[in-house]
């Protein structure tokens, strides 16, 4: 039997999952998937490590079922087909570890009742994080459980970093840029210690660039600024979220368009961004493929945000030798990649087409300023070695 560590990224429509067999070298990835579609028609799909479908499950009339009835299929589901693992732990995304949590902790009572005081910074997300803990606290008493932290890795950000231009009274009260995709960068950053140890020692940019997309600077491997600030809001134009804006926008749509405070955090999160812009998608690979000049816009702002944002990065690392993408537009689109890096052009940045293409680790020329990579991130391994470590008498604990 082999011992296996458990990592879950549990969101409000979807559980991602990855199942890692502990060998020497560290965790091995030996299964993974997600279910989507929980509160409307869940469906799940899980593959081996050399990417064979192990289970491709919908749930008839599953409009009904929560998280927690879902997560108990999991394990059912686990127990009955997975190689008879051992599960040691089960580590879990926390998207806000507040002011007060960035180490990776061991889950107990007071705990729970820390993050989920948070929750009014991240409604839309913590609940969901702590439905998992929960769901699997009642599975498996005596599993022990590790929060991870997105915010964890900007907690050293220059205190000026973390100030809007508010009273005090409210930056005191919680309000304040926290930062996210930090499981991700962290990953990042680790990945680009072992590829590139001298570029990591300098001055990088990671662009987190998915559904969700934001760029970290990154002085030796750590957060210097962010584009994400209060809530995952912020920052950069994303798939169905609007990036940074004028707040006096926020206002008028309140008082002169008579939304209220849901409408304009529907809009906002799921309504803006990709889609909003082109009116047809979230999705980048389909807006590729239309030939509607709505889609070649939204296109055109995704690329010109990305590379205002980063200017202002590059501000913040007072210049740039490295940029880094990773996610799923960062990791598959050379076009996305090519336009950031063109609009960025000045700084002596130079791409070959041919390694752009091949989405090849380097895709910078030989005599570029600034080198270029790609690098795949892996969120869920980051949450299986923090778990482990988390576990050790000397790790984790703050
Ligand atoms: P999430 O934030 O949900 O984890 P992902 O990192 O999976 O998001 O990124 C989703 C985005 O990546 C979508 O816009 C999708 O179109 C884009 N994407 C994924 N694969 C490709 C690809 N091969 N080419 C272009 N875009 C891609």
């Amino acid at each position: 039997m082999s011992r296996a560590v458990v990592s879950l990224n549990s969101g409000s429509s979807s559980i991602k999952f990855a199942l890692f067999t502990l060998g020497p070298d560290g965790p091995q990835h030996a299964a993974a998937g997600k279910l989507e579609g929980i509160g409307t028609a869940p469906h799940l799909v899980a593959r081996d490590k050399d990417g064979t479908i192990l289970i491709d499950r919908n749930w008839d009339d599953g409009s009904g079922l929560g998280h927690e009835t879902l997560l108990h299929d999991l394990f059912a589901w686990a127990g009955d087909h997975l190689p008879d693992p051992d599960i040691v732990a089960v580590g879990h995304r926390v998207v806000h570890g507040g002011t007060k949590f960035f180490h990776p902790l061991v889950v107990d009572d007071a705990l729970l009742a820390g993050l989920e005081a948070l929750c009014p910074l991240a409604p839309l997300h913590q609940p969901h994080n702590l439905a998992a803990i929960r769901a699997i606290r009642s599975l498996a008493p005596d599993l022990p459980q590790v929060a991870c932290f997105d915010t964890a890795f900007h907690h050293e950000l220059p205190e000026v970093a973390t100030r809007f231009g508010l009273p005090r009274a409210l930056h005191d009260k919680g309000i304040r840029r926290y930062g996210f995709h930090g499981l991700s960068y962290e990953y990042i950053a680790r990945a680009l210690r072992e590829a590139d140890p001298v570029l990591a020692s300098r001055r990088v940019i990671a662009a987190h660039l998915g559904n969700g997309a934001s760029l970290c600077a990154m002085r030796d491997c750590r957060s210097v600024d962010t584009t994400m600030g209060f809530t995952a809001l912020d920052g950069l134009m994303m798939g169905t979220r609007c990036g940074t804006i004028d707040p006096g926008v926020v206002i008028h749509l309140q008082t002169q368009e008579g939304m209220s405070a849901t409408d304009v955090e529907a809009l906002l999160y799921n309504q803006s961004g990709l889609l909003g812009v082109s009116g047809i998608s979230s999705d980048m690979r389909a807006l590729h493929k239309s030939d509607d000049p709505r889609a070649a816009e939204a296109i055109d702002l995704f690329t010109l945000r990305a590379a205002r944002e980063a200017s202002a990065l590059i501000f913040s690392l007072g210049g740039l030798d490295g940029i880094v993408f990773t996610a799923g537009i960062g990791e598959n689109d050379p076009v996305i990649r090519a336009a950031i890096c063109e609009r960025l052009a000045w700084l002596g940045i130079a791409i070959d087409q041919d390694a752009n293409a091949r989405n090849a680790p380097v895709i910078s020329t030989a005599d570029s300023e600034i080198v270029v990579r790609v690098i795949p991130t892996d969120e869920e391994r980051m949450i299986a070695i923090h778990t482990l470590a988390a576990l050790t008498p000397a790790g984790g604990q703050s």
